[in-house]
């Protein structure tokens, strides 16, 4: 098949993969499984004679698979053990979880689009898979079934020409997703500091200035933090103990600021992803509530080395950026539990 696909991670001068088998991104701070593809469920039936899914009535994605509660408010795979480790299924793992970190979405020409999720497995230095390189790590870890669903996938989106019209600001002023995508831009140009927090800052008064020209009036930011923290200790909810604070601010170098700025463009072409932002009608003023409350968290991790370094700064990222659903959750309670109610309440 010729593929015509986009990444959102093409400013990237290089990024590797190699999977850890960590197990951290079948674990969710939202009741919701992997999306089952037709073919998932069959490669599922050749490991097993009985998997617990919930069937969707129609589409491309036919059912999602079961999950286990862990912990208040934590949740993972079923087939998962109670602290991230192996996969029991992991040959016969559905094509969700072959793909992981990147995630499948269309775009609104009918091109595949790939976005990135930043976990343990990702690396600047050479390893084994080349993200630049998608058709190499698609060949290795897709069977030829799962191609086939890429097709579906645009076929069905173009039928559908879903995501015409988004909310941009509360309580009803609607865009397409180009008009978000130039909002954001022109927001990200005007932002500069020398640290996380910094950077922060100016992303805040350039989102504010921006908002008070077109709107005027005033919106509600709400913070939200996946850590913990006693004193100088930090804990992660999946992670657990993850070290003391070293520093009470971080200069960061070129390279490393660089990365931050990168992050931060590569998080608003990501948001496309996530289907149920253009479903729920999710607003700028909390996709920004979204990156800055994950921002600091990443500015916190970032304070537990004295002088860190990019590799230290991805790994971070990883720490928070694999768990975007917490943050989403806290932000808009309300849309997620809609969300969760709808997929296991289908017939
Ligand atoms: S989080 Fe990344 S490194 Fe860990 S198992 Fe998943 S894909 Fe592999
Ligand atoms: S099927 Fe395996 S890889 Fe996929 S979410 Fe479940 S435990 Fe993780």
């Amino acid at each position: 098949m010729n593929w015509k696909f986009r990444t959102s991670f093409d400013h990237y001068k290089s990024l590797y993969f190699s999977c850890k088998i960590c197990g951290a991104c079948c674990f969710w701070f939202v009741n919701i499984g992997v999306f089952l593809t037709k073919y998932d469920t069959v490669r599922l039936g050749r490991a097993l004679s009985k998997f617990e899914v919930f069937e969707l009535p129609r589409g491309v994605i036919v059912a999602i698979l079961g999950t286990k509660k862990r912990g208040p408010g934590i949740y993972s795979c079923i087939f998962q053990s109670e602290r991230p480790g192996r996969c029991a299924i992991y040959g016969f793992r559905p094509l969700e979880c072959r793909l992981y970190p990147l995630l499948l979405d269309v775009s609104e020409d009918g091109s595949i689009l790939f976005h990135l999720e930043h976990c343990e497995g990702l690396s600047l230095e050479p390893s084994e898979f080349d993200l630049r390189n998608i058709n190499r790590l698609l060949s290795h870890y897709f069977e030829e079934k799962d191609f086939e669903l890429m097709e579906a996938l645009v076929l069905e989106h173009l039928q559908q020409k879903k995501g015409l019209r988004v909310k941009l600001i509360e309580p009803d002023i609607y865009g397409t997703w180009k008009e978000r995508e130039e909002i954001w831009k022109k927001v990200v140009a005007r932002i500069d500091g020398d640290t996380v927090d910094e950077i922060i800052n100016s992303l805040r008064r350039s989102y504010d200035e921006w908002r008070r020209d077109v709107v005027g009036s005033p919106y509600k930011l709400r913070m939200v933090s996946l850590l913990r923290r006693t004193g100088i200790r930090i804990q992660h909810p999946i992670y657990g103990e993850l070290g003391e604070i070293q520093s009470a601010r971080v200069p960061l170098d070129e390279k490393i600021k660089e990365l931050v700025l990168n992050y931060i463009i590569e998080f608003f072409r990501r948001e496309r992803t996530f289907s149920f932002l253009k479903l729920y009608e999710v607003s700028l003023d909390d996709e920004i509530s979204v990156l800055l409350s994950v921002l600091s968290d990443i500015s916190l991790l970032l304070r537990l080395r004295r002088e860190p370094d990019e590799h230290w700064l991805f790994k971070c990222i990883s720490y928070v950026d694999q768990f975007m659903e917490y943050y989403a959750y806290r932000v808009r309670p309300d849309i997620v539990s809609r969300l969760e109610r709808e997929l296991f309440s289908m017939e």
